[in-house]
């Protein structure tokens, strides 16, 4: 069989030897870490161990012969179900949730910092996507220190800094959001870029700036924000 180790014990199962005793291959599991994922089988939040393995054969459930050793798996505590340590890469639904509301407000900061602090409309829309993101008690103040030491970091060069900023806080996110969720991100940005009037040079420069660190083409950027409706 594919992937069987010469000598190796074959997996586990039961039988009986010519006298009729039972014997068979049983893996033994050594829990040797632990922590949360997200249970694709539970489909939540669960605690994981990341656990061993080692084949032995037994006769009667006393091991007779030490087999090889097994990949070590993921075992969900609450199902028991295993899993690749592939599974680590999805994220909690609760880490999820962080890195979205996150994403809204580094969106909300780039787009109010590179052209609308001086517009009430669009400080307004700014505050009111951080709001809705999760942080209901972040004020206009708050806001307009956080954009006034984004803009200081970038006065050397354009919106890189701006840039630089968005691709860190979306790249841990962009990977797990579907597209609805990208251009529900994007158009975030372009409404309060528009809440004070068209777009400005400095606000199309972070608006494709941020379609890129949403993985988008710069021509379904361009798309996207010439159809992101009139703030009302
Ligand atoms: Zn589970």
């Amino acid at each position: 069989m594919a992937g069987r180790h010469r000598g190796a014990l074959p997996a586990d199962g039961w039988g009986r030897v010519g006298t009729g005793l039972r014997t068979g291959v049983r893996t033994a599991w050594t829990t040797v870490a632990d922590g949360e994922f997200f249970c694709a089988a539970c489909g939540g939040d669960r605690n994981y161990e990341r656990r061993t393995g080692r084949r032995r054969l037994e006769l009667l459930g006393v091991p007779l012969l030490r087999g090889n050793a097994t990949e070590p798996v993921l075992a969900c505590t609450s199902c028991g179900e295993h899993f690749g340590p592939e599974a680590l890469t999805r994220p909690t639904t609760t880490r999820l949730a962080a890195l979205l509301r996150d994403g809204v407000q580094g969106v909300a900061l780039a787009a109010l910092a590179m052209g609308g602090t001086d517009h009430p409309a669009a400080r307004r829309a700014a505050v009111t996507s951080v709001h809705a993101a999760g942080y209901p008690d972040c004020t206009e103040e708050q806001l307009l220190a956080q954009c006034a030491a984004l803009r200081s970091d970038t006065s050397a060069g354009a919106c890189v800094g701006v840039e630089i900023e968005l691709h860190a806080t979306l790249g841990p996110l962009v990977p797990h959001l579907a597209e609805p969720g990208r251009v529900g991100l994007l158009l975030q940005g372009a409404r309060i870029a528009l809440a004070d009037g068209p777009y400005s040079p400095g606000e199309r420069a972070v608006l494709t700036a941020l379609g890129s660190a949403l993985e988008f083409t710069p021509e379904q950027t361009q798309a996207l924000l010439v159809a992101a409706p009139e703030p009302r």
